[in-house]
């Protein structure tokens, strides 16, 4: 089995939100809903601006998982963090439990009324999004299972985002794992996502995910 991870280098990111929409387009995730997103940070102390892609962590050891009482959260067999729509009864613990602030409910209304789409009628699932439950970023697991990357690392043209197996010593991400930081590491949710981080960086960026979740939360 796999310990799937993301290491996401802010020195090549451009904030040209690629990522974003490829996230879009591959999850049909509804209005107001961002899996993925892009944050644009400026630090006048460091008189610089960065761009974050940011989204779920899928930890090693998810807050998430802990904090739902129906148990709909769960980890894959390849570390990947995923809801079970099924079991998700929308009472919003997880939302509050991340420390990351990426764990957002969708809207009351479906967002696709009516008749079927072509996508409903066959088995991709992974498109089908239930009002009022939990939902986040799967890592793609859809496309993972076939061998390839989540579609925001696949989509990046300016190769940002290294994605791979965090256990496997032949995998990519492994060259660069030693250079990147996990964020808020205090939580002690071990996030298997980490950053190659610009110098004084860290501190800023960390900063404004605690003080400002309305950045990432709706
Ligand atoms: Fe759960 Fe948040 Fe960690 Fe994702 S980042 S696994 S939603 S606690």
């Amino acid at each position: 089995m796999a310990r799937y991870g993301i290491i996401v280098d802010l020195n090549r990111c451009t904030g040209c939100m690629t990522c974003v929409l490829a996230c879009k387009q591959e999850n049909l995730t509804g209005p107001g809903i961002w899996w993925n997103k892009i944050l644009e940070i400026e630090s006048e102390t460091l008189d610089s601006v960065h761009y974050v892609r940011y989204a779920c962590m899928h930890c090693e050891k998810p807050p998430c998982v802990e904090a739902c009482p129906e148990r709909a959260i769960y980890k894959n067999a390849n570390g990947v963090v995923l809801i079970d729509q099924g079991k998700c009864k929308g009472h919003g613990e997880c939302v509050k439990a991340c420390p990351y602030g990426v764990i957002e409910r969708n809207p009351s209304e479906q967002y696709f009324p009516g008749p079927k789409l072509s996508f409903e009628e066959k088995s991709d699932t992974f498109r089908i999004h239930h009002p009022g439950k939990a939902t986040k970023c799967t890592l793609c697991v859809h496309r993972i299972d076939d061998g390839k990357e989540p579609a925001c690392v696949a989509g990046c043209p300016s190769r940002a985002m290294t994605f791979g197996d965090l256990d496997n010593p032949e995998s990519p991400i492994r060259e660069k794992l030693w250079r990147s930081k996990q964020l808020l590491a205090g939580e002690k949710a071990d996030p298997k996502v980490s950053y190659i981080i610009p110098p004084n960086f860290k501190e800023v960026l960390e900063k404004r995910i605690v003080e400002n979740p309305k950045m990432v939360r709706d």
